[in-house]
């Protein structure tokens, strides 16, 4: 249709090694869908292990000249890349519709987040400063250096197809590292679409390499990137199996591993919350993204006292708010899963929940093809003294329990307007980022990871370059 057509000069169907568009040296190729429609949209080429050294060589090669960059060169360059993504945006956000599902309107969302990255990025490449230490002797001076730590691989998520890759390979770039990146095989075309960008904003071959794989695939170039000694460091974001295999595959070469894993966010809502904003921050944090993001709540907490008027409202907000729907409807605030195993996925927890005495109240059914209704159940886990089972907390020490007693510790979030219970609550949270009567936290200029099982290292904000920059001490004797 003759709206959508223009993205098409941004749909690249090769992958992108060393500036050049190629295909799979086995010739192998695989069709990638948009999850609305289950409609083919096309196919990439399903490299190997053999193509990802390639990749990884031409990397390295790369880097022996982007390491000798002057910051203020690379900033230029991802300054241009911004750029050229905002002129684009429109159509980018169109990929990311047509591959991934979210509404439109989201998809701009993500962009103006992902491409928020680059901008932050390459104003930080500018005050990547060292130090010097005050030398306790005489006739020696002791300097701090930072220098990129070489080649990285990436491996990202088909949830948010471009900012996973800005907010990786941004960094990475300003840092004047050089990168393989293997996106998600259900999304690979916005990471494509990025390196024709960067290319056109000046990136020298070699800096930026896609390979593109199918699902079977994943696990040998997974393999490769994290076994290769010339790969200094490994950053990614998945599951939280998937991010345990990468660490210890990533072992035998003693390499960096930045890790965003799953996240398993308890959302509490105490009886002194403001009962419509912590109804808007559940309909931000669980809804958007039709709750595929690492961030989102998966554990909404409330305490007796409120819980019917929570329960209440909390309904009434999801009846009237969410409209399940093709994403480039304009009328849809939810668009399908991500494919038909996610489809599964969603509906064995629903029967599970159901079997272990939940109640459903809203949803729980499938729909057709990949979308499943928005679906509020009531699930009995907190245990009174007497034994009996109960879908609420009572006091402020319980909802901490309930919150951190698990593996994980990406994002955690609380309603409260009494002051000195934000305060505590927020310091004894064991979660990376932690919402304090907001449902959204995630900005450029913020920190993103967590504690636990949830992940290594922190992207964006002024912590987000360290990961790709080693330090090295000078001493400077003789003086
Ligand atoms: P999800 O279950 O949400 O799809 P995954 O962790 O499986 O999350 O996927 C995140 C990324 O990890 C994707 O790019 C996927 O292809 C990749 N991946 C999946 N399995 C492996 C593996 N064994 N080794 C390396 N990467 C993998």
């Amino acid at each position: 249709d003759q709206t959508l057509r223009s993205y098409h000069r941004l749909l690249y169907e090769k992958a992108y090694v060393n500036g050049q568009w190629v295909e799979a040296s086995s010739g192998k190729t695989f069709d990638v869908f948009n999850p609305s429609t289950q409609e083919k949209i096309g196919c990439v080429p399903d490299m190997n292990a053999g193509d990802t050294e390639r990749a990884i060589q031409c990397a390295s090669e790369a880097f022996e000249t982007w390491k000798e960059t002057t910051a203020k060169e690379r900033s230029n360059i991802l300054r241009r890349w911004v750029d050229l993504c905002n002129e684009n945006k429109e159509d980018l956000a169109k990929i990311l519709t047509l591959e991934m599902g979210k509404p439109l309107q989201e998809s701009v969302g993500e962009l103006n987040y992902g491409i928020g990255f680059l901008e932050w990025f390459a104003e930080e490449a500018r005050r990547v400063y060292g130090d010097i230490i005050p030398s306790p002797a005489k006739s020696k001076k002791m300097l701090v250096l930072k220098q990129p730590i070489g080649v990285t691989g990436m491996i990202t998520p088909w949830n948010f197809p471009h900012a996973m890759i800005t907010r990786k390979a941004g960094p990475a770039i300003a840092a004047g590292c050089t990168v393989v990146l293997k996106p998600a095989e259900d999304t690979p075309y916005s990471a494509l679409a990025l390196c024709e960008l960067a290319e056109k904003a000046g990136l020298p071959p070699g800096v930026l390499n896609v390979v593109t794989c199918s699902r079977d695939n994943s696990a040998e170039v997974g393999k490769t990137l994290c076994k290769s000694p010339t790969i200094k460091q490994i950053s990614f974001t998945g599951s939280t199996a998937v991010g345990k295999i990468l660490l210890e595959q990533s072992a035998s070469t003693v390499k960096r591993v930045s890790l965003e894993n799953g996240g398993n966010a308890p959302f509490i809502v105490y009886e002194s919350a403001d009962i419509d904003k912590a109804v808007t921050g559940v309909m931000g944090s669980k809804f958007r993204n039709t709750g595929q993001a690492c961030i989102c709540a998966n554990r909404i907490m409330v305490q007796d006292s409120i819980y019917e008027t929570f329960l209440d409202a909390l309904s009434k907000r999801m009846e009237q708010e969410l409209h399940i729907g093709d994403g480039f409807n304009s009328k849809s605030t939810q668009g399908p899963l991500i494919n038909a195993r996610a489809v599964e996925k969603i509906d064995h927890l629903v029967q599970d929940a159901k079997s272990n005495g939940a109640k459903i109240l809203l949803g729980g059914q499938r729909k057709e093809g990949n979308f499943y209704e928005p679906t509020l159940s009531v699930v009995y886990t907190a245990i009174d003294v007497n034994g009996t089972v109960r879908p609420t907390f009572k006091t402020e020490e319980e909802a901490i329990y309930l919150a951190n007693n698990t593996s994980s510790g990406l994002a955690g979030y609380v309603f409260t307007e009494n002051i000195s219970q934000m305060w505590r609550i927020a310091e004894k949270l064991e979660f990376g980022i932690v919402g304090v009567n907001e449902g959204l936290p995630a900005m450029p200029e913020a920190i993103f990871g967590g504690w636990k099982e949830s992940g290594l290292g922190r992207e964006g904000g002024k912590y987000g370059l360290e990961d790709y920059l080693e330090i090295k001490y000078v001493c400077m004797g003789g003086l």
